[in-house]
């Protein structure tokens, strides 16, 4: 068995990895990563004669984005939880609106690859082909992702996606004491190879209290975020201690509706069922106007305030001191986020625009921290490879570094795109 890192080696986003099995070849997610002007820059291309099969681990584009590109005339096929198809349907709409210009696909490849999906649920092994069996369970992630485990050729691989270990107010944490513990190889996501998240409960009183502070003062919070789990989380953790008004805008109210049809899948669905209730939709602009005109809390895309309706909201409330911006992910430099959190200021649209508004950022990352990647590790046999994927080099190496004085010499880090590990 071969297993090739078509990206997201060395490098978070992109994510795509492709196993060659004697049967034919798996591949593990096709993710997209955006250059400075926020072009896509597509994974190493793959001849899809050649699968036997894609498996999505969940629907962010850094996983998903590039997977239209594969069906244009030979359709391999998706195997996917149904939620994270659906998901996947609205975020490859919604980026095509975007950078359709930039795609090597239309809405017609999207629809050849949802007609392509092969339900999966978590914890049913699935046959592939003949000795290729995968099951996938859940990965804790954001709604309808998962960790897949796939055996042929006498080999344990296992692929998990993004995955958190920890519960969340959406979310039960990775459900990984199903996983083979003799697992041959894992490749594991480790964004957060270098950085400890804080405890979650600690967080959101935190949190919490900075949007109180602001709406008893008579100001506007806007929370720039990510449509898919993020914006959420966020509603959720509003929603349990009572806050509001919340307004949700842009595709995160997409997203709401459809994560909602799954409620099996959610943490605590009567508290999914009140943050629904709560926050008001946005459905044009005369009541994104309304909304800023009382104390509130806004929840809207892009996350780091790289366009959509948050730029609309930040350039009309950062200038009053009552209001606020809190951030609540990380923010990749060149973005206005980076911009506002380390000068106070932003360019938008060329123009600088200063902020008087408190600006706060929080760690509600929905990825595992280090504390638990070392954890996750642990779990599994000393004879274990352990592959370190989807994160920055130098906070791969950090890590395996402190484990290699321990004793642990099984990590592996693949830098380059086309890399191969032979098992
Ligand atoms: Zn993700
Ligand atoms: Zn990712």
């Amino acid at each position: 068995m071969r297993i090739k890192f078509l990206g997201g080696a060395g490098e978070v986003g992109r994510a795509a990895v492709l196993v060659k099995t004697s049967a034919g070849s798996v591949l593990f997610d096709y993710g997209v990563n955006f250059d400075a002007e926020g072009r896509p820059i597509f994974p190493e291309h793959v001849r899809p004669k050649d699968l036997l099969g894609v498996v999505l681990s969940h629907a962010h584009l850094d996983h998903s984005g590039a997977l239209p590109s594969l069906y244009v005339s030979i359709k391999p096929p998706i195997y996917a939880t149904p939620l994270t198809m659906e998901l996947s349907d609205v975020m490859y709409t919604d980026m095509i609106k975007l950078s359709g210009y930039y795609l090597p696909y239309t809405h017609e490849e999207v629809k050849a690859a949802m007609e392509s999906a092969v339900p999966l649920t978590y914890g049913e092994p699935l046959e592939l082909a003949r000795d290729v069996t995968l099951t996938v369970y859940n990965a804790g992630h954001v709604p309808g992702s998962a960790v897949s485990v796939l055996e042929a050729d006498g080999r344990v691989v296992v692929f998990t996606g993004d995955f958190n270990l920890r519960d969340t107010a959406l979310l039960r944490g990775a459900d990984i004491y199903n996983l083979p513990r003799h697992a041959d190889v894992v490749i594991m996501e480790a964004t957060y190879a270098a950085a400890d998240h804080p405890p979650r409960e600690k967080l959101e009183a935190e949190f919490v209290n900075a949007v109180k502070e602001v709406l008893e003062g008579g100001g506007v919070v806007l929370v720039p975020s990510f449509a898919l789990g993020r914006a959420q989380e966020l509603m959720l953790t509003l929603a349990k201690y009572d806050v509001g008004p919340i307004y949700v805008d842009g595709l995160a109210r997409q997203v709401n509706t459809i994560v909602g049809r799954y409620p099996h899948l959610l943490n605590d669905y009567d508290l999914y069922k009140k943050a629904l209730e709560m926050a008001v939709e946005i459905p044009n602009a005369y009541v994104r106007k309304a909304a800023m005109q009382e104390p509130s809390v806004i929840i809207s895309p892009a996350g780091m305030l790289k366009g959509g309706a948050s730029l609309y909201y930040f350039k009309r409330i950062a200038g009053d001191p009552r209001n606020a911006i809190i951030l609540p992910s990380f923010q990749a430099p060149d973005t206005p986020g980076f911009q506002i959190l380390s000068s106070g200021e932003a360019f938008v649209d060329r123009t600088a625009v200063k902020v008087n508004a408190r600006i706060e950022w929080f760690d509600f990352s929905a990825h595992s921290g280090r504390r638990e990647l070392v954890e996750f590790m642990r779990y599994f046999s000393g004879d274990t490879r352990i592959v370190l994927f989807h994160t920055e080099p130098n906070a791969a190496a950090g890590l395996a570094g402190r484990l290699a004085e321990e004793g642990v010499d099984n990590i592996y880090m693949p830098l380059a795109v086309g890399e191969e590990l032979e098992l």
